[in-house]
C-alpha cells in the first residue's frame, strides 16, 4: 500500500535529525567541520558519511542514536546553513504531500559559530518562510531546550519573546537523569503566560511517570509516549496528542519491534494521535514509509491514516482556528464513508 496521494501533518520533525545527506557534507565543506573527527573514519567521503549517519538507525539505545547529532548540528552554525536546511525541510515535507508541517529544534545547541539564539531562530523562520513560499505548504516552528542544559527558561523565554515566529516549546535530549521536574520553571513561566504550544519527549526512554510528568507540565502534545499508559494516565491522555514516531523508537529501542507498539492501544482507546518522522535522516525515512509500517503492523487502511491527521489538526500549533477549519475540510475531502477511528 503507497500512502503519497494522502494529505499530511507532520509535527515532530528534527531540523538537524532532518538534513538531506549531501547537505550536511557541502555545509561540513564550506564551514571547516572535520568530519572524520567525529565519524572516526581516516577518509570520509560523502556516500560513507551518509552511511554513518544513517547507521543510527542500528542504536542501541538513545544516547548513542543521539551521538550522530555531533555532526548535523557542527554543520549547522551560521545563519545560511540554518536557513538552508529549514528551506530544504519544507521541500522534503511536500514531496511527501505534507501540507502542514512544524519543524523543531534547539537554538542552544547553534551558538558555536558566534550567532545568538535568537538570530538562529530567525534564520530558521526565514527558511521555512521561503520553503512556505515556494511550496504552498503551511509551516511552524517549535524550539527545543535539551534536558541536560539548564538554559530551559531561556529558551522559554525566546519563544515567548518571538511568537512572531515562534508556535511551540520543546523538551528534548536524553531523558534518565533528567527529568521534567528539573526544567519546571520553564514550563510554568509558559503556562502563566498562557502559551498553549507545549510539547514534551517524554516516555522514549523512561515509564509512564515521565509521560504523566509531561501532562502534569503543561504539554497538550507528548513526543512519543512509546509506553504502555494504566488508566488513569489514559484517561488524560484523550485530551492531549501523541507524537508517534515508530521507525525512531524501534531504532532507540524503546520499542522492540513496532507491532508491538502502544500506539495500536491508542488507537483502540481515542487517544489523539499523528504519526511523524522524528529524524528522517537518522531513521532513513520520510511519512509515506512511516504509514506503509503503520498499515503493515496494524492493519490500517487510509481511512485511518485520513481521519488521524483531521482529528490532530486541532492540535496544530502554528494555525488559527479558521485556518484549521479550512485544513481539516482539506484533509477530509477524500474521507471514505466507512472510516472509523
Ligand atoms: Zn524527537
Amino acid at each position: 500500500m503507497t500512502f503519497s496521494r494522502l494529505k499530511k501533518l507532520e509535527f515532530h520533525d528534527h531540523l538537524d535529525g532532518s538534513l538531506r545527506p549531501l547537505t550536511v557534507w557541502e555545509e561540513a565543506q564550506k564551514n571547516g567541520v572535520n568530519i572524520a573527527c567525529l565519524t572516526g573514519e581516516t577518509h570520509p567521503t560523502p556516500e560513507s558519511t551518509e552511511k554513518w549517519l544513517k547507521s543510527a538507525a542500528a542504536s542501541r539505545n538513545l544516547n548513542s542514536f543521539l551521538e550522530k547529532f555531533a555532526l548535523t548540528t557542527a554543520v549547522l552554525q551560521t545563519e545560511e546553513s540554518l536557513f538552508r536546511a529549514a528551506r530544504e525541510t519544507v521541500h522534503d515535507w511536500h514531496a511527501v504531500n505534507t501540507v502542514y508541517g512544524e519543524t523543531r529544534f534547539a537554538p542552544e545547541n547553534h551558538t558555536a559559530g558566534g550567532l545568538s539564539e535568537e538570530r538562529a531562530v530567525e534564520a530558521v523562520a526565514a527558511g521555512l518562510k521561503a520553503g512556505s513560499a515556494e511550496t504552498g505548504v503551511r509551516t511552524g516552528l517549535i524550539l527545543c531546550a535539551m534536558r541536560q542544559n539548564c538554559r530551559s527558561r531561556k529558551t522559554a523565554e525566546l519563544c515567548l519573546k518571538r511568537q512572531d515566529l515562534v508556535c511551540g516549546f520543546d523538551l528534548a535530549g536524553p531523558e534518565r537523569g533528567f527529568p521534567v521536574t528539573l526544567h519546571e520553571e520553564a514550563f510554568r513561566l509558559l503556562r502563566e503566560a498562557g502559551f498553549r504550544g507545549i510539547t514534551c519527549h517524554a516516555g522514549e526512554d523512561a515509564n509512564e511517570k515521565a509521560v504523566s510528568l509531561a501532562v502534569e507540565a503543561g504539554a497538550l502534545r507528548v513526543g512519543h509516549a512509546a509506553v504502555f499508559a494504566d488508566q488513569p494516565l489514559r484517561e488524560r491522555l484523550r485530551e492531549r496528542l501523541i507524537e508517534c514516531c515508530l521507525t525512531s523508537n524501534e531504532a532507540t529501542r524503546a520499542v522492540s519491534d513496532i507491532r508491538c507498539h502502544p500506539v495500536k492501544t491508542f488507537f483502540a482507546d481515542g487517544i489523539p494521535f499523528l504519526l511523524c518522522c522524528d529524524d528522517r535522516l537518522m531513521c532513513n525515512t520520510d511519512l509515506n514509509r512511516e504509514y506503509a509500517r503503520a498499515a503493515d503492523a496494524f492493519g490500517w487502511d487510509e481511512s485511518v491514516f485520513i481521519e488521524m491527521n483531521r482529528r490532530a489538526v486541532d492540535f496544530a500549533f502554528g494555525l488559527t482556528d479558521d485556518e484549521k477549519t479550512r485544513l481539516k475540510a482539506e484533509i477530509g475531502e477524500s474521507v471514505p464513508s466507512d472510516a472509523n477511528l
